[in-house]
This record gives structure tokens, sequence and C-alpha cells, in this order.
């Protein structure tokens, strides 16, 4: 029988250790052993069940890693203090000096400035490429190729990843396809297509709440074991662990996340229908316009929907920025970078999270000025924010009367 994603985090059990309904929190940093020679087999790496020091495993983050695996369809996780605490030990883990990455050229700003400024001090070069090309995915491909990254769905452009095909690629030339699904969570499950490693920013949807940073790795028991190896691995070593408070909230907000994809989607699809229809430049992946909307179908897990992400372009930089003060005084939603909160959150990529990446190479990407990136709410009656948004468009003359 095939379960969904959010069937799996549901048949979880566990109990607290006074029969609660939630796990304890472990709320210690260190642990003691009966014996010394279960210490010394621990630090050895081969003591199940024992936990050592909390920046390599304590029991709360083990739980919210077990959900995270159980949702990814992965054999385990190791949840981090924050997406880029996921991401760096990854790349850090698989790629050393001399060694090369493939990676989409339309990516998370931080991830970008990364690979672009920080990883060369390491003797380690990134290849950005237009991943919705798997011939040129494929010909940037060398013989110091270790990794290929990419998002599901890219940030900020929507851009959809032919995972199953980059995976393809992956074992041909025998590298590690990582995936960053932080815009996707149960809409799409990459290690189902073939991914070996499955990144999210906890902070964005599946937290949900905008109240803390978090990140998650999900892969293979032998890779999670390495990453928190105590000799050599980047996330043991780096150290962006996860407190355990935090863990366990985060893990509270992760039951109510299918339900809330089901409303961020619904609410985006009807945006996104409408703004389109209006003739507004629209980027939803639920959009039958979007250039990988074929491929996205071919992908999800139906009932998720295409997310909750969309972008429109009105035109220039000052539009889009009277637009969204006027949205924000008006209690729309807000002015602030980041993503699935529970209130509509926009933002002008071109000059805020993406302005790592260059002008010449924002405009090569379609990234352009007027582009606002919307992280639509769990708005109740979305048809009055649309009447509310059409309203203050036509008031800054972004929609004109007589086309309306
Ligand atoms: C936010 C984000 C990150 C970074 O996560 P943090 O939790 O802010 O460190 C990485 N990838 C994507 C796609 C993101 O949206």
């Amino acid at each position: 029988m095939k379960f969904k994603p959010a069937n799996n985090i549901q048949d979880l059990q566990y109990f607290g250790e006074f029969g609660g309904v939630n796990p304890s929190i472990s709320d210690s940093s260190t642990y003691t052993f009966l014996s010394a020679k279960t210490m010394f087999d621990t630090f050895e790496g081969n003591a199940d069940g024992c936990y050592l020091y909390s920046r390599h495993s304590s029991p709360s983050n083990l739980y919210l890693g077990e959900a995270l695996a159980a949702m990814e369809d992965t054999e385990t996780a190791t949840v981090t203090a924050s997406g880029m605490g996921a991401i760096t030990p990854v790349l850090m883990q698989l790629c050393g000096a001399g060694e090369h990455i493939v990676s989409s050229r339309t990516i998370y700003g931080g991830t970008y400035a990364f690979l672009k400024n920080f990883t060369p001090r390491l003797g380690i070069d990134t290849t950005f490429v237009n991943i919705t090309k798997l011939d040129v995915v494929e010909a940037a491909i060398t013989p110091k190729t270790k990794v290929l990254y990419c998002e599901s769905v890219s940030n900020p452009l929507l851009e959809v990843a032919d995972i199953s095909g980059l995976a393809k690629l992956a074992k041909r030339y025998n590298l590690k396809l990582v995936v960053d699904n932080t815009f996707s969570p149960l809409s799409i499950s990459p290690s189902k297509l073939g991914a070996d490693i499955v990144i999210h920013s906890l902070t964005k949807f599946i937290n949900g709440s905008s109240d803390t940073v978090g990140g998650v790795v999900c892969g293979t028991q032998e890779f999670i074991d390495q990453l928190r190896n105590v000799n050599d691995g980047a996330a043991m070593l780096l150290g962006s662990t996860m407190d355990s408070l935090r863990s366990a909230s985060v893990l509270k907000n992760l039951r109510t996340l299918h339900i809330r994809m089901q409303q961020h989607s619904h609410n985006a699809n009807f945006l996104a229908k409408k703004f389109e229809d209006d003739g507004l430049k629209t980027v939803y992946p639920g959009l039958a316009s979007h250039p990988s909307h074929v491929l996205f179908k071919s992908m999800m897990n139906d009932k998720y929907g295409f997310g909750g992400m969309l972008t429109i372009d009105v035109g220039s930089l000052d539009k889009a920025n009277a637009l969204m003060e006027l949205m924000q005084e008006r209690n729309l939603g807000y002015l602030a970078v980041s993503l699935g909160f529970y209130k509509t959150l926009f933002s002008a990529p071109g000059s805020s999270t993406s302005s790592e990446i260059p002008e010449d190479e924002q405009a090569e990407m379609g990234l352009s000025d007027g582009l606002i990136r919307f992280s639509i709410g769990l708005d109740a009656d979305i048809e009055r924010t649309y009447d509310m948004m059409k309203t203050y468009m036509l008031e800054l003359n972004i929609l004109k009367p007589e086309l309306v």
C-alpha cells in the first residue's frame, strides 16, 4: 500500500516519559554513561541508542528528524540550526579541494553566495546552469564533479527541476543529487524521484510560524552518520545543531503542514488564475502557461497542490514598492522576506533575497525589477483578498480599468 507523505508523519507514535502525548523534551547538552566502556564505544560511533553530547544528537532532534525522514521517504535525517546550516555541511561533506559542483543558477541567494563566493576559497568550484535543460547540465559535468545541486521549485523564479532526469544523470556520472525542497514540502517527494539527499529550510512552510530558523538533511543512514561523525563529519564539526527546545516546537507545527499546504496552494492557485486573467505577467506552476506545468504535475503528490509561491511582474520597481507598501498598510500581508507564514509575505527579489546575484545575471535569468514574490497566506476568504488587491492595482495604475 502506498502512503502519502502526510500519512507517514501521522503514523509515527511517540510518548512522553510520563505517557504524555508529546515526547518529552530533552533539555540536556550532555548525557551520563553507566560504564566507561560505553562512552568509548559511543565516541567510536557504534553504541546505538546512547547519547553523547547534544551537538551530535539529542532525543528531541531525533524525533523531529525521524518525522521529516518519514515525510521525505528517506532512511533518516538530521536537523540543523538553519537551512544554510543544512546546506553548507552537506556540500562540504561531499566535496573537497579540487572538486566541482554543477548547480542550478536559480537558487536561494544564500546558497548562491556560498557557492559563488565562499567555496572557491576551499578549492571547490561551481558551474551554474539552467537546470531545466538536461543537456546543458550534462555538458557541465567534468571528471571532478561530485554533486548536482538544485531546488525542486526554484527561488524566486519558480523554475521546476526534472528530478528524475537529473537523478539519471547523477547515476550515470556517479554524482550525488542534492535537492533543496523548501518550496514544495509534501507536494514533491524528491527522494521518490531519485534524489540522494533532500534538504529543507524548516524556517519556511514546515515550521510555518516565522518564529525560528531551522533546517534538515534527509538521506541514507550512511550519509547522515558521516555528517555526524565526531572525527570528520561536517555537521558535527561545523556545529550548526538545532536546540532541543526548538526541535520540539517545530515537531508540533509539522503536524498541521498537510492542512496548511492545501490552503496555501488553494489560495495561490486562485490568485494566480485571477491575476493572469487580468493580464498580469504571473508565474505559478499551477498555471497551464507555466513552462514546467506538465513536469510539476507529473512529479507531484496531487492533494497538496502547486504550492504557495507565486510571482507577478508589475512593470517597475517603483510600482512594485508602491503596491507592497499599500498592501501592508491595509493589512493584506507583510513586506518581508521569507515564506510559509499564515499572512501573505511579499518582497521584490531583485533588490532583496536575490540581491547577491549581479544585475546582468539577474536580467539573463529573467529576474526583472518589477517582479514581486508572494508567499500566499492562509487567508480564509481569498476572494476578498483578491478584490482588495485588484482595487490597489487599479489605484496604482498597474491594472488599467479598460482591461479589467
Ligand atoms: C530560506 C531558504 C534557505 C535558507 O534557509 P535558512 O533557514 O534561512 O538558513 C535555503 N533554501 C531555500 C530555498 C530557502 O528559501
